[in-house]
């Protein structure tokens, strides 16, 4: 079991935002496990739906096709 919380909201994550320097390119990915210090930032999937990428970067959405753009319940952290 672990919590995370969106970043932005605190409400529970759904996503994982990484930011890979050197393609310049950001991910966004379904939060499977707890982030280790500093690697990610955690969002739940209203705001991951609404980043951006950088100036010049590409954003990358790397998500299971379901989740986008679909309400997602509230559900026990870990359950996944
Ligand atoms: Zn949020």
């Amino acid at each position: 079991m672990f919590i995370s919380l969106c970043r932005a909201c605190g409400t529970p994550a759904a996503a994982v935002m990484t930011f890979f320097y050197a393609g310049a390119e950001v991910y966004l990915d379904d939060i499977a496990a707890p982030l280790a210090g500093g690697v990610g930032m955690e969002l739940c999937s209203r705001h991951a739906d609404s980043r951006t990428a950088p100036n010049g970067w590409t954003m990358v959405d790397r998500r299971r096709a379901s989740d986008r753009h679909l309400f997602i319940p509230l559900e026990p952290a870990g359950a996944a």
